[in-house]
């Protein structure tokens, strides 16, 4: 009985994830896409964006600028004019994240952007920190 009992835990110790730290911190959002012809079509777009609670044309200008295609949003997707190929959207996607979305100080979320006097800056609702966007 008791032997069984811990081995029970030995299983749930298995289970926990490795770096507990990682409950705390944001989960990535990864875009869902596919290639049609010489375009590549992201499905949930949309999604991605109210996720990290950022405009859509904000990201989709980040897109085609980092990946010098042209792009379109169509309701809830994002269209690009060339296939792209490999992980290219969410690494961008990534980076696009850690620039403008999470706060450079506890890493999380929360955050907006507010524009004074034509500087960005990224404002944290977690712990209040603001820091300048270039
Ligand atoms: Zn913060």
């Amino acid at each position: 009985m008791d032997s069984d009992y811990e081995k029970l835990l030995d299983n749930v110790y298995e289970n926990l994830p490795k770096n507990t730290t990682s409950v705390e911190r944001f989960e990535m959002p990864k875009f869902d896409y596919f290639s049609e012809g010489n375009k590549t079509i992201v499905k949930n777009f949309k999604a991605v964006a109210d996720k990290i609670r950022r405009e859509p044309a904000m990201l989709s200008k980040y897109l085609s600028k980092e990946l010098a295609v042209p792009v379109e949003i169509k309701e809830e997707r994002l269209v690009l004019q060339r296939r792209v190929v490999g992980d290219m959207l969410n690494s961008k996607l990534e980076d696009f994240v850690k620039k403008y979305v999470v706060c450079k100080e506890c890493n999380k979320p929360d955050t907006h952007i507010t524009d004074e006097h034509h500087i960005r800056f990224l404002v944290c609702e977690a712990c209040g920190a603001k820091s300048t966007i270039r």
